[in-house]
């Protein structure tokens, strides 16, 4: 059993991504598992070794190191060119030239259950004189996965049975850089990942990457989506909404270990005001016990 938590380290873990985070661990340790840590820092402008440094020691902090050498994407570029490469060789890559704002402006209002910013398959069927004519404006091509309305169900440890049918996800990015769901697919596999703990806000690009690991013959992880965490507004926690991470708590006198409690607070393992140690919340733990609803913080909280 392997179990792994993978941030893109663009900026402090806050209480929402320390929670998936502790979810993750104690799943993992709950069935004698390793646990990693696997930085997705793909994208180089947003992502750096300061926010990398904080975050790993955010986790110690809490308790939490990787079982292994933490693992940077950004240094595994040319496994996830084979692997597109292997999917060219079955057909099922092609360029995309469109803009965010032609897809946006072909994307039809009724999307059935394709995921959110589904691609209507604009750059499917490309004459070569178009091709030409997007490369002589000085376009570079985006690499999309030819989809042909595949479906997948996700039996999710927590959501339960998830349905969805899989849209043309970009493979690569039209400035080089490989794409999120072929990436996590392909380490997810090569670190031996048995089951990925996230935050349910991944859970509709699920059925893309169990297509893709069907087609380059990967295994299928067990997954278990965690709700996320909600600001007293009801939008998704963020840092604008106040004291979210360890440092902007420590700030106000929280320790660690409080937060910590809290954090098990959220997920019923133990009261708030309890003195409780990552081992106290482990004895304790179940993944089928995690809440079914987002934790809805207060203003107070913040
Ligand atoms: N890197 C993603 C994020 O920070 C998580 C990817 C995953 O767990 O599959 O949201």
């Amino acid at each position: 059993m392997r179990g792994r938590f993978a941030p893109s380290p663009t900026g402090a873990l806050h209480l929402g991504n320390l929670r998936t985070a502790l979810v993750s661990w104690l799943h993992a340790k709950s069935l004698s598992g390793d646990w990693l840590v696997r930085m997705e820092d793909l994208d180089r402008v947003t992502s750096s070794a300061a926010h990398e440094a904080d975050q790993l020691a955010s986790l110690a902090s809490l308790g939490m190191r990787s079982d292994g050498p933490v693992v940077r994407q950004s240094e595994r570029f040319d496994r996830y060119r084979d692997a597109i490469e292997v999917l060219r060789a079955t057909g099922r890559v092609y360029e995309c030239f469109c803009s965010r704002r032609e897809i946006r402006e072909a994307a039809q209002a009724p999307h059935g259950d394709l995921p959110e910013g589904a691609y209507p398959g604009v750059c499917r069927r490309l004459t070569a004189a178009q091709r030409e004519a997007h490369l002589a404006q000085g376009r570079r091509p985006a690499l999309r996965l030819l989809t042909n309305g595949e479906r997948f169900e996700v039996h999710d440890l927590l959501a339960g049975r998830v349905e969805g049918t899989v849209d043309d996800v970009v493979l690569q990015r039209n400035d080089g850089v490989p794409a999120y769901n072929l990436a996590v697919v392909v380490d997810d596999a090569a670190q031996g990942v048995t089951h990925v703990v996230r935050g349910d806000d991944l859970l509709s690009s699920t059925p893309r990457q169990l297509l893709l690991q069907q087609l380059l013959e990967l295994p299928h992880p067990a997954y278990a989506h965690v709700p996320l965490v909600l600001a007293p507004d009801g939008t998704r926690l963020a840092k604008r909404h106040g004291a979210v991470t360890l440092a902007d708590l420590a700030a106000r006198g929280v320790t660690a270990q409080q937060v910590l409690a809290r954090l098990g607070a959220s997920l019923e393992l133990c009261d708030r005001a309890e003195v409780v140690t990552l081992p106290n919340l482990l004895a304790r733990f179940r993944l089928a016990s995690v809440p079914r609803q987002p934790w809805w913080l207060a203003a107070t909280d913040l």
